[in-house]
């Protein structure tokens, strides 16, 4: 079995050297585990962190150990309960082919009930980040416009798409390309979108929002962040989820410019972590799952084939060659 592993912390934009595809005996699984071959493992903008070495809300990945992160497959072995040969799982031992997961930590997925794929995105925990942090920390509510970065990617597109469902006024976003703006606006049903690299971010917000913004969703942080504080309204909040314009510098990188702002304007930035979220699950399956059986939530998925091009998709997440969520299929 193939595993990847983490051999060299990345200074600044990770390289290929950093990775290592290795290989490891498989073995049977002991008392209370399942031998897991995976079909499919997320890469998310998150393991970047865990990269370094550096205390987090999660521990760094060890060097020459295999990494982990969110995967579904078919159960080959099982010495555990409830599990049999067969089942289908989503787990935490992605990044390798033959996963030997401790039964507390699979739960069992229905392939019949949606792909596969979709429990490490739409409906998995890009799908709840945005269900949570539109709606519990942004206390989202009708009428209200709404900015959200990162607006192409797996948490972008649902909070964008979820925010329209529930009643927006406007809905804006921005991306980096023409393409992932035209789809935005064509296919996920976003009033405006623009492409943060063709001019400054704060401009082409204005301009997209001329009544100005009452959430940000923030996935990119930098000149998104300080853009989006200007055209807050009066009580605007602020999702604070990520800032992957500045996951690989070298150096902390001062902070937006008019934060004196959000004392007249009354805003409330709050971060979010999914993992607070999960007893909203089975809410947010349910009211998900309706919208994906009704057609009117979509999704892209950007699938990556072949384990041996894991550490490139990764790479590759990073430099935005994903629309949607970005999924490794490790039997190609
Ligand atoms: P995405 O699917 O959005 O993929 C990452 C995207 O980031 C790329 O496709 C790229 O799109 C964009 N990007 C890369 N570099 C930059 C840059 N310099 N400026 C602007 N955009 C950039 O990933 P996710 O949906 O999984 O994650 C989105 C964000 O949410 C990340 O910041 C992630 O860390 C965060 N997150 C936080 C969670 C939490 O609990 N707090 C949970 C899950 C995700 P483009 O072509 O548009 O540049």
């Amino acid at each position: 079995s193939r595993e990847w592993h983490l051999v060299a912390r990345p200074h600044g934009w990770p390289t290929p050297a950093d990775f290592a595809l290795r290989e490891t005996a498989v073995t049977e699984p002991a008392e209370g585990r399942v031998l897991v071959r995976n079909l499919h493992f997320s890469v998310d903008p998150y393991m970047r962190g865990r990269m370094n070495d550096v205390k987090s809300y999660v521990p760094p990945f060890k060097l020459d150990h295999p990494m982990d992160g969110g995967a579904v497959g078919e159960v080959v072995a099982s010495n555990a309960e409830g599990f049999a040969v067969g089942d289908h799982v989503l787990h935490g031992l992605g990044w390798r082919e033959y996963a030997d997961v401790p039964a507390q930590h699979a739960t069992k997925v229905d392939p019949d009930l949606a792909p596969l794929s979709t429990y490490l995105g739409v409906l998995g925990m890009t799908g709840l980040t945005a269900y949570a942090g539109l709606f519990e920390v942004a206390s989202f509510k009708e009428g209200d416009a709404v900015f959200v970065s990162g607006a192409a990617g797996a948490v972008g597109s649902q909070v964008g798409q979820m925010a329209k469902l529930k009643g927006a006024s406007r809905v804006i976003g921005s991306a980096g390309s023409d393409e992932k703006v035209k789809l935005l606006v064509e296919e996920y049903g976003f009033d405006a979108a623009f492409n943060y690299k063709n001019g400054p971010v704060r401009d082409q917000l204005r301009e997209a929002a001329p009544d100005g913004i009452d959430v940000y969703f923030d996935n990119v942080g930098g000149d998104h962040l300080e853009a989006a504080i200007s055209s807050l309204n009066v009580h605007g909040r602020a999702t604070i989820c990520g800032m992957i314009a500045q996951y690989n510098d070298t150096e902390p990188v001062p902070g937006p410019r008019n934060m004196a702002m959000i004392i007249g304007k009354r805003l409330r930035l709050q971060g979010i972590l999914v993992g607070d979220h999960y007893d909203l699950q089975p809410r947010f399956v349910q009211e998900v799952g309706g919208w994906l059986r009704s057609g009117d939530l979509k999704y892209g998925e950007t699938f990556v084939e072949g384990i041996e091009n894991g550490a490139d998709a990764f790479l590759g997440l990073l430099r935005g060659e994903n629309t949607g969520k970005m999924i490794v299929s490790v039997t190609g």
